[in-house]
């Protein structure tokens, strides 16, 4: 359901005559030369705690293709990881961020903001990961603590006591850790508990349909009661609607990131969304009387 939506974003489908095959090995060529064309873009998407208020942002990648127009992650990141490019390109996300951070350093609203971004499970698992975190956060001058790194699920399959001592190394460097999709994945809870974490984000495809389906609601309660214990953050991803927001909140998750506060934006555009306190305002009135 999900890969369909992503597809009726990518203009190319609805028009090419070609197979998906030609498609692929076209745009593998072409994200070669996206990075140094400045054809990737960083979206922002807000991450609101219990009051509503914009405490950070996730950076989604977004790729104008000059034919296809913008094409999704989810159609290009498998695509950079198959090639390795994903090496560079998460490089290059990283740097992006800590300059950003250190940018928004000199402004009282935006000083606190954290900025969160996603590590493939590839990229976390090159040697030189934690180098590379170190490098961009010393040449931007930016506070480590404002830096999240989202980690998947998929991660945890290979060799635990690497995984624990590189995430150890990343909390040394002052970033937060993040493991992003949760749910979705296999990890025990004997696993989990010896991962230095910071936070769980609950995956969308949980929080989409616990309203209609008790099994997903049990889910989500469940991932809220396992970071309550293991005293982790948790974040609810894909919030649509004020009954989602609802339930959530009757179960105890306190922060949120989805359609309904706020859609990933360009950065001029979230910098605005900053200053412009109506949907909280809103909500608040609402959710209080609820
Ligand atoms: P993700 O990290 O789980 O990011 C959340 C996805 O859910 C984003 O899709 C976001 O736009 C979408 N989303 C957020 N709120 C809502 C909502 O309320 N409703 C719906 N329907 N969707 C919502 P997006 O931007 O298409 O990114 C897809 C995936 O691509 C990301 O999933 C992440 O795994 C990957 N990705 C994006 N940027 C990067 C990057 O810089 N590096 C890596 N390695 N992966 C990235
Ligand atoms: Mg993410
Ligand atoms: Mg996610
Ligand atoms: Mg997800």
């Amino acid at each position: 359901e999900a890969k369909k939506a992503g597809r009726n974003n990518f203009k190319f489908f609805n028009t090419s005559i070609k197979p998906e095959l030609d498609l692929r090995a076209s745009l593998k060529n072409d994200l070669f030369v996206a990075l140094e064309k400045n054809q990737l873009m960083l979206f922002f998407q807000a991450q609101v705690n219990h009051n509503y208020q914009i405490k950070g942002a996730e950076i989604l990648l977004r790729w104008q293709h000059p034919e296809h127009g913008m094409v999704s992650p989810a159609e290009f990141i498998p695509i950079a990881e198959s090639s390795g490019l994903i090496i560079q390109i998460g490089n290059w996300v990283l740097r992006q961020a800590c300059q950003q951070l250190k940018e928004w350093e000199q402004f009282p609203i935006q000083s606190e903001l954290k900025l969160s971004v996603n590590v493939s499970a590839l990229q976390f698992s090159e040697p030189g990961f934690t180098k590379q975190v170190e490098t961009a956060i010393k040449e931007s001058g930016c506070n480590p603590k404002l830096l999240v790194l989202e980690l998947t699920e998929s991660l945890v399959l290979q060799n635990i006591d690497d995984i624990v001592s590189k995430m150890q190394r990343l909390k040394q460097i002052g970033v937060s850790l993040s493991l992003d999709d949760f749910g979705v994945g296999y990890s025990s809870l004997s696993v989990l508990k010896r991962l230095p974490l910071d936070e769980l984000k609950i995956d969308r495809s949980f929080v989409l349909d616990a309203l209609e389906r008790h099994d997903n609601a049990v889910i989500v309660e469940t991932i809220i009661a396992m970071g309550k214990s293991l005293e982790l953050e948790v974040i609810a991803e894909g919030v649509e609607t004020i009954e989602q927001l609802r339930f959530l909140q009757q179960i105890g998750c306190r922060a949120y990131q989805g359609y309904m506060f706020c859609k990933p934006m360009d950065i001029a555009t979230f910098e605005n969304k900053l200053s412009d306190h109506s949907i909280a305002d809103w909500l608040m009135q609402e959710t209080s009387l609820g």
